[in-house]
């Protein structure tokens, strides 16, 4: 019997986990979290009758706990990290909220011994080296269930890590891709909304339109396979077939190929090292595809993603602040407050602005989140 705790269950990624699981007896679902969607979250907690519930405030809770007496609820930061490790040891957390929020209940699902299948690929970046060191520290797996990265988590099999010579990341370019920067002055946020090829939380879809999500991807990749980024490569790939590439040293690339489906990395997560049949996956018909076509990343069209590799090459409290300025940035643009290209420069200004230091503690990294998004949010929304 594997437990799962879900955190993000209402959201995109958190539904395609519940379907991988549903009906699989092997799993059982101890605990789950999410934010404000009860509707969703009670059609959840009907269906798998998890043990534990955590919500985001304390009046969603209530009105929940009269419904279902016999669960456990609680809300907020304290209910978060209770849900993220509501398990027994050796049971896993997928972990499927968005942002550094994501942060403190990974960190102590991974002192409980909980096997971690990684969604939430912020967290990596604000505090990749910490979560490392923790997972050496308790003997914890971690598993990607972010595409390209589950990717590479496959193709890395072909050989030994020192005769690796390149990861190549895919991006299919999101929503503007084919769009010059002149044609972005006023974009709408519906237009931004609409991937080509994923569907996917808001938050994503415009990470994936500005190529932050690119930007955050490289870190993430850094840190999960511990490659220099010097040889962390992004290439422009519209079809989202091919997610990711690793090139040896022979100049060999081995690549990973399936539909644009979460499902299958969901399931490549929870089922590691097996990878067993799916009777609902579609078999990739490459006459249908057809070709695969790819272009050079360019940074001038991109430059957000230019800002993630010298983030990252900083290293400290860079990338932390690179990337709650972004989770800043875009929820101001979901609100109507900001333009689109806005997002890079309050990006490029937070780089500039906040000052960096090396190895910084958990709670360092926090301080700086909080002290990053609220500089930006009051700026932008108390006038
Ligand atoms: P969604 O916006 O669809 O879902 C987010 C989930 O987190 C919802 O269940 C939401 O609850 C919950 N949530 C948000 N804030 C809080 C909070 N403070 N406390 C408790 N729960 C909270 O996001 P996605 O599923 O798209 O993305 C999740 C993560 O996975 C992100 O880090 C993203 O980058 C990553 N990812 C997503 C992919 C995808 O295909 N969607 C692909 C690869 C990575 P509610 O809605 O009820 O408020
Ligand atoms: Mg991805």
């Amino acid at each position: 019997m594997k437990e799962i705790c879900l955190l993000g269950a209402t959201g995109s990624i958190g539904t395609q986990v519940l379907n991988v699981i549903r009906n699989q007896k092997e799993y059982r679902l101890r605990s789950i979290a999410f934010g404000s969607n009860i509707k969703r979250g009670r059609e959840i907690i009907r269906e798998f009758q998890p043990d534990f519930v955590s919500v985001n405030s304390e009046k969603t809770m209530l009105s929940l706990n009269k419904e279902f007496p016999d669960i456990a609820f609680a809300f907020g930061e304290t209910g978060l990290i209770e849900a993220a490790t509501y398990s027994t040891a050796g049971g896993y957390l997928v972990n499927a909220v968005v942002g550094v929020v994501g942060l403190r209940p990974t960190v102590a699902a991974i002192k409980k011994g909980l096997n971690i299948l990684l969604a939430n690929k912020e967290i990596l970046v604000a505090a990749g080296k910490i979560i490392n060191r923790l997972l050496e520290e308790y003997k914890v797996q971690m598993i990607p269930i972010d595409s390209e990265h589950s990717a590479l988590h496959q193709c890395l099999k072909s050989g030994p890590k020192e005769d690796v010579n390149r990861l190549i990341i895919t991006a299919s370019g999101g929503s503007f891709r084919d769009r010059s920067r002149l044609e972005l002055t006023d974009v709408s946020v519906e237009e931004a909304l609409k991937h080509p090829n994923w569907n996917m939380g808001a938050k994503i879809t415009i990470d994936s339109a500005t190529m932050v999500n690119k930007g955050l991807e490289v870190i993430e990749a850094h840190h999960l396979f511990g490659i220099d980024y010097d040889r962390i490569d992004t290439v422009i790939h519209p079809e989202s077939i091919i997610h990711g590439i690793v090139e040896y040293n022979d100049r060999s690339m081995i690549a990973q190929m399936s539909l644009p489906d979460m499902h299958l990395p969901i399931q490549y997560a929870l089922t590691y090292p097996n990878k067993i049949q799916n009777l609902g996956f579609q078999p990739l018909k490459l006459w249908e595809i057809g070709s695969l076509t790819f272009r050079k990343m360019d940074f001038d069209r991109f430059p957000a993603l230019e800002l993630a590799y010298q983030a990252g090459k900083s290293g400290g409290l860079m990338p932390a602040i690179y990337n709650s300025s972004n989770e800043a940035a875009v929820s101001l643009f979901l609100k109507g407050k900001i333009k689109f290209l806005d997002i890079e420069n309050i990006i490029r200004d937070s780089i500039s602005n906040f000052r960096n230091i090396q190895n910084p503690s958990l709670d360092e990294i926090i301080a700086v989140d909080h002290k990053v998004k609220n500089s930006i949010l009051e700026k932008y929304e108390v006038k």
